[in-house]
């Protein structure tokens, strides 16, 4: 998606050759213009899917997952990374070990808003070693609800989790591609289908 990519080359920061700061539209400030593209090219690319509902994780899969379902007119979860006092007992959990913080950590769904007769279209901000997708996939599978695919807004194609999760059968749409963070750069993976838009 180009005006993605257009985003990250000019406010995107190069923290190191791992990781990519974008909380001037992502993270942490949200540019609902670009989340609303965003969330019009997922629909675009699982239209036909018969998704009933979009699964994320707190915090910054909310704001693409939002804007997604909006547009497919399905409803969205996002799984909460602590147990909340509100949450009932019966929940579906699994174990991500998080990239940026270095740590695992419990995520947890309840077990109401997921069933076997949902189609779900997972959704995460970034993919890198694909812990997170990982996570989501099993509380997906725990409700017995089958997966359509996972969108990304944004892959760093130089970690693994994209490859693991189409090893693995599932289909992963990335908005942008980064090939590379070095000096300073961001570089992308030019032959993506999303990035032509
Ligand atoms: P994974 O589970 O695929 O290893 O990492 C994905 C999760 O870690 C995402 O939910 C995202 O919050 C965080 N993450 C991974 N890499 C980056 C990065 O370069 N920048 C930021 N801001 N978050 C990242």
């Amino acid at each position: 998606m180009r005006s993605l990519q257009r985003k990250i080359e000019q406010e995107g920061r190069v923290l190191s050759e791992q990781v990519l700061k974008v909380d001037t539209f992502l993270n942490h400030q949200i540019d609902p213009v670009l989340m609303k593209e965003i969330g019009a090219e997922f629909a675009r690319l699982f239209q036909n899917e018969g998704i009933t509902k979009i699964l994320t994780i707190e915090s910054s899969g909310i704001a693409p997952a939002v804007m997604t379902g909006l547009e497919l007119n399905v409803p969205v979860v996002f799984a909460r990374k602590r147990k909340s006092l509100t949450l009932s007992a019966d929940l579906y959990e699994a174990k991500v070990y998080s990239f940026t913080k270095q740590e695992t950590n419990p995520i947890a769904v309840a077990k109401s808003f997921l069933t076997d007769q949902d189609r779900i279209l997972i959704l995460d901000d970034f993919l890198a070693n694909g812990q997170a997708v990982q996570g989501l996939v099993e509380i997906a599978e725990q409700a017995g609800s089958s997966i359509a695919g996972v969108g990304i807004v944004i892959e760093k194609s130089f970690q693994d989790g994209a490859a693991i999760l189409k090893e693995k059968g599932l289909r992963v749409e990335s908005l942008a591609r980064v090939k590379a963070l070095q000096d300073g750069k961001v570089t992308f993976v030019e032959e993506t289908a999303a990035t032509s838009t």
